[in-house]
């Protein structure tokens, strides 16, 4: 029985203590309530630590190796990726996405569907959801895939304009992580308790598929204050509460990734993208081990994010690192890195250090790490073993080749 209704709701940062399942201390009944009947993923990872590769592969089910948004500054992604919004839109659904920060999908594929979460305001912060409502219940009939982004728990976490002392680093640098903590929880309990509970009311769950997510958690400690700075396991590992309107359906008990959600939305709908990527649906049961992915490259690009850049036209990018010609700047702070984890073990690989590290990836507590081979074997596998190999083949410049064969030399191939 194919399904004609999703909501995909991404909660930027959205760690995995940041809800009530997991913390008591948030309180958010009402939130609850709408999704007491949601399966909660206790084992569900992102594909990168930052919002737009993230973002990448969730619409299209692929590692950043894979559809080559490798990091937050590469400008776009390979040519010739499916990506679901697309894919939707031309099988006939309606698609649309609103988000607090739109322009944060600036030059990806996808980014055409994706608009403010309220056209009227200025700033987002003070968006109105009832446009999103009118959205929700406007196409009553039609088969309709949405997408919600909520940045309000964004780093600033709604503090902007105040003149907080001292700031929620120096709490954490001061040890005071629970302290700098109370604001980020505000502000995830804010998105759920009142934003989110509006829109979960009006859906039917009959008829619709939701799925409601992190895109990557947050650092908050004394390794990792900011979620880009580097992969850790509480930035790599993010909620998923999911809900699938199939009767006796249940949540595999395997670890999952975002790219699992591309897959089982495609079955759901019942279109076929010859789709033949890492993803597994989760209409399918198991819980087989599994090693999920999860890639960071900062090199580079420095402050890309600044709106100067993100207005930037689109004929002026001119490949995934140049803009008129030119490579973006090098990040002297970058770092590459890749972690893999199986639900249990935490193993991060910086590529340019040479160092690795090994954890429990619930407690983040240190193992012993006796053959890190074992795990570059691993990431080495996925690399080689990919069905995608041939879109690395895209590095328009001498820089990205440059960049492409790096990252062979530091797999052992060159
Ligand atoms: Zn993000």
């Amino acid at each position: 029985m194919s399904c004609s209704k999703f909501l995909l709701i991404s909660i930027d940062c959205w760690r995995s203590d940041a809800l009530s399942r997991t913390n008591p201390s948030l309180l958010t009944p009402k939130f609850d309530v709408l999704t007491k009947g949601y399966a909660f993923a206790e084992k569900f990872f992102v594909t990168a630590p930052a919002t737009r590769p993230s973002h990448t592969s969730l619409f299209t089910g692929l590692y950043p190796f894979e559809h080559g948004l490798f990091g937050q500054t590469y400008l776009k992604m390979f040519s010739g990726v499916t990506n679901l919004l697309q894919t939707f839109a031309d099988a006939g659904f309606e698609v649309s996405g609103r988000s607090q920060r739109p322009e944060v999908f600036r030059f990806l594929d996808f980014e055409p569907f994706i608009g403010p979460l309220d056209p009227a305001v200025q700033d987002q912060t003070l968006a109105s959801i009832e446009p999103t409502l009118q959205m929700l219940e406007g196409a009553a009939v039609a088969p309709q895939l949405r997408f919600l982004h909520f940045w309000y728990t964004h780093g600033g976490y709604g503090l902007a304009g105040m003149n907080m002392k001292p700031g929620l680093r120096e709490l954490v640098d001061a040890g005071r992580e629970q302290e700098a903590l109370r604001y980020y929880y505000a502000a995830a309990t804010h998105v759920q308790e009142f934003l989110l509970v509006e829109i979960l009311k009006r859906i039917d769950l009959t008829e619709w598929t939701v799925f409601i997510f992190g895109d990557h958690g947050e650092g908050f400690n004394s390794e990792i204050m900011s979620h880009g700075d580097l992969i850790h396991e509480k930035v790599a590992r993010v909620p998923l509460l999911a809900h699938i309107p199939h009767e006796g359906w249940a949540l595999p008990a395997r670890t999952l990734s975002m790219i699992d959600l591309f897959p089982t939305i495609c079955e759901l709908a019942g279109v076929d993208t010859d789709y033949r990527g890492y993803g597994r649906s989760l209409l399918q049961a198991g819980d087989e081990e599994r090693w999920a992915l999860t890639e960071l490259d900062s090199l580079f690009g420095v402050g890309f994010l600044h709106k100067g850049n993100l207005e930037t036209e689109h004929r002026r990018v001119t490949s995934r690192l140049s803009i008129d010609g030119s490579q973006l700047p090098d990040n002297p702070q970058g770092v590459r890195q890749w972690s893999l984890t199986d639900g249990q073990e935490f193993f991060r690989q910086d590529e340019r250090a040479g160092e690795h590290v090994l954890r429990d990836v619930m407690s983040g507590a240190p193992l012993d790490c006796a053959d890190p081979a074992a795990y570059a074997r691993i990431y080495r596998d996925l690399v080689e073993g990919s069905a995608y190999g041939g879109l690395g083949e895209q590095g328009e410049t001498t820089e990205e080749k440059q960049v492409l064969e790096q990252r062979l030399k530091d797999l052992g191939y060159l």
